[in-house]
């Protein structure tokens, strides 16, 4: 099995997988869902300029930095794609990415519709992009209400982002309604699995086949 995987691993570009959703449609819990069953995949850790909630931890949820410190960062070119998102500045560093990709890795991403655009023209190639809907608007202002994290003006504030941010579906390569997590996990899965084996991506040619084509 250990064998089989890291053959399969090194046939093979790495991906970035892309889970985009208004706040409050699930993505954190499916993207911790993901990589704790998933050992292939990796979390995109990206730097933001908002201050840390209860329980985040540097380095593990966000790279946390100044505004001074993000703009260097933009100055030198770090970021794959940034963008404004609430008030504050969120990007994806370039970091081991583009290396880590050659050797297999793939990448999950917690990223906004403005990050997905530019790491689409960037890299369209390697980028899958999942779209995460609520079954409704009423559902998404209940989750948020039941969270009680925030106060009524930012729910008003988060709501009004969430039909901004549902507006830019149609740009995704897939889209799954987060109606019961653990069905709308297995769906995820799915797709990642699905394009771990696109023909196109494999890169490296399982031995036998390299043989038969001389
Ligand atoms: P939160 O502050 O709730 O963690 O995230 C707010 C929004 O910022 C979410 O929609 C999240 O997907 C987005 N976001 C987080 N990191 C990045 C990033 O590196 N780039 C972009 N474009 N959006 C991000």
């Amino acid at each position: 099995m250990g064998d089989f995987q890291s053959t399969d691993k090194l046939a093979r570009r790495g991906l970035l997988f892309i889970l985009s959703s208004p706040s409050g449609a699930g993505k954190t819990t499916l993207s911790q869902m993901l990589l704790k069953a998933d050992e292939e995949i990796k979390l995109s850790v990206s730097a933001t300029t908002r201050p840390p909630r209860p329980g985040e931890q540097d380095g593990v949820h966000y790279h946390f930095v100044s505004d001074a410190q993000f703009d260097r960062m933009v100055e030198e070119d770090d970021f794959y794609e940034w963008a404004h998102v609430f008030n504050h500045r969120y990007g994806t560093p370039k970091g081991a990415i583009r290396e880590a990709l050659k050797d297999g890795q793939d990448f999950l991403f917690d990223i906004d519709w403005q990050g997905t655009q530019q790491l689409k023209q960037k890299d369209d190639q390697d980028v899958v992009t999942v779209f995460v809907l609520p079954p409704s608007l009423d559902e998404l202002r209940r989750r948020l209400e039941s969270r009680a994290q925030d106060s009524s003006d930012v729910i008003d504030d988060r709501m009004e982002r969430a039909r901004a941010e549902i507006s830019h579906w149609a740009e995704y390569d897939y889209v799954v309604v987060n109606d019961s997590v653990d069905e709308c996990f297995d769906r995820v899965r799915e797709v990642l699995d699905a394009e771990r084996m696109k023909r196109t991506r494999q890169t490296g040619l399982i031995p036998f086949v390299r043989e038969l084509m001389g």
